[in-house]
């Protein structure tokens, strides 16, 4: 538990660069090195005034291989594609960058764009932000009973994102899209008000894009409150930065945090995003991922199932024996949300269902530990359990692994089959009139 201290390994020091960032400025010169052709590049610096685009030195230098781009699946982890949205988009938008017309014209061309893709899914701006006192929580959701997430002002930013983003919307920079928190205070009466809450879950954004004089303004009052059994950090720097927790100015400072979140009797769980096995290859994503283990914290790991980026079982399953072999722990598998791009990234739920299973059949129980694939929608986590014939009708087996109504929590439940569904709302149900978390009529 004390080996903050130790020094990094050779091969890992020399990897250990000062954080770049690549942002929309960029684009061109990077995507020249992907041999695309100057109208495409302009098609693509047109989604790029829509959708957010970040990158940075580690994951263009140590992650994409550009002999394979466009292809490689890291590189359309985070470059976007021109064919993400409508081309009548796109051309109306390739128009005005090719006049070079003024800064607002283009704003409000790709505003126009962004609000027809769904920006707030599954209800989260109206339904799970709490009233407290005399107003509302910013920044925070609580949507299941024991729960509750947390989005600190300073954490709504990643080391680089994703092109299939649910979360694309606040990186954007429209304020009245945003939701963040700073008010410690209140989440922690918020809390004390609430005692069924026993686990608080910081996401962003990407709460590790803090540095930890921040991270451990919010985290050290936490750990007064004895309800609270578990501290989880929703995060995907372990793939996109992971020299914050070995080379970075304050890594050991980071990691004495995470003891001590430990030595107060709580699991602390770093929830991992990855999305492709080659993120997990480097020398320095294992160094970090044993010094954040050395901590006494728990390394959980989950992905969406993405079109063109991890829709192969040979993916997850390499993925997931890898995690085991690090000391990860598989968790969930999720279906790509009702926003932004879905449509380019979707992937129909019968076939989620046979990735996850022609993956999951294949690895050892240490690895089956992963649940799903599962749904974020509005009532709660719906797994796709399987595709069954009953009674001579083919349909989905499904079940909540979370839900706000907890009665329901895995209760099996059906829905007719539908090859083309990729999300809950366009099921209907089997062998009744309602699902079971559809108000009764009348
Ligand atoms: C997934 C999720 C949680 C955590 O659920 P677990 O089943 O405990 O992992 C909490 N709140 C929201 C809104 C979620 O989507
Ligand atoms: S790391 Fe998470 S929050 Fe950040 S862009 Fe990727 S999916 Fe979105």
């Amino acid at each position: 538990m004390t080996l903050v201290n130790d020094a990094a390994p050779p091969a890992v020091r020399s990897t250990g660069r000062k954080f770049r960032a690549f942002t929309a400025k960029h684009l061109d010169e990077l995507t020249a090195r992907a041999r695309l052709s100057p109208d495409e590049r302009l098609a693509i610096r047109a989604v790029a005034t829509v959708l957010p685009f970040r990158t940075n030195s580690y994951v263009v230098d140590e992650l994409i291989d550009w002999s394979a781009a466009p292809d490689d699946p890291i590189y359309r982890l985070v470059f976007p594609q021109e064919d993400m949205l409508p081309a009548a988009d796109v051309a109306r938008i390739v128009d005005l960058l090719r006049r070079d017309a003024p800064k607002a014209e283009i704003d409000a061309a790709a505003n126009a764009v962004r609000v027809k893709l769904n920006p707030h899914p599954a209800g989260q701006m109206q339904l799970n932000i709490p009233s407290f006192g005399d107003g509302t929580l910013p920044g925070v959701q609580h949507k299941y009973r024991e729960t509750v997430l947390f989005f600190p002002k300073q954490g709504q930013t990643c080391h680089a994102y994703c092109t299939y983003c649910f979360r694309w919307a606040q990186f954007v920079g429209e304020p009245s899209l945003k939701m963040a928190g700073d008010d410690t205070t209140r989440l922690y009466d918020y809390l004390v008000s609430h005692p069924a809450v026993t686990s608080v879950l910081f996401t962003g954004g990407d709460p590790m894009i803090m540095g930890e004089s921040v991270l451990r303004r919010y985290i050290d009052p936490l750990l007064d409150l004895d309800q609270l059994e578990s501290i989880r950090i929703g995060t995907k720097s372990l793939a996109y930065w992971p020299q914050k927790f070995v080379t970075d100015p304050d890594a050991d400072d980071m990691l004495r945090l995470f003891e001590r979140v430990v030595a107060s009797g709580r699991n602390l769980a770093f929830m991992a995003h990855f999305s492709h096995p080659r993120e997990m290859e480097s020398p320095l994503v294992r160094e970090a991922v044993r010094r954040i283990r050395d901590t006494g914290a728990v390394i959980r790991t989950q992905a969406p199932l993405i079109r063109s980026i991890n829709d192969d079982p040979a993916v997850w399953e390499s993925m997931w024996r890898q995690q085991v072999r690090m000391g990860m722990i598989p968790y969930y598998m999720f279906v790509e949300r009702d926003t932004g791009p879905q449509d380019y990234f979707a992937v129909p739920l019968g076939h989620a269902y046979e990735v996850f299973r022609d993956a999951y059949k294949n690895v050892s129980g240490l690895a089956r530990t992963v649940r799903g694939p599962s749904m974020s929608a509005t009532p709660g986590k719906v797994c796709v359990d399987g595709v069954v014939e009953l009674f001579g009708e083919k349909v989905f087996a499904l079940r909540f692994l979370q839900c706000r109504d907890a009665d329901l929590v895995n209760r099996p439940f059906y829905a007719k089959y539908d090859p083309e569904a990729v999300w809950l709302d366009g099921l209907r149900p089997a062998f009744a009139d309602r699902f079971p978390f559809e108000p009764a009529p009348e």
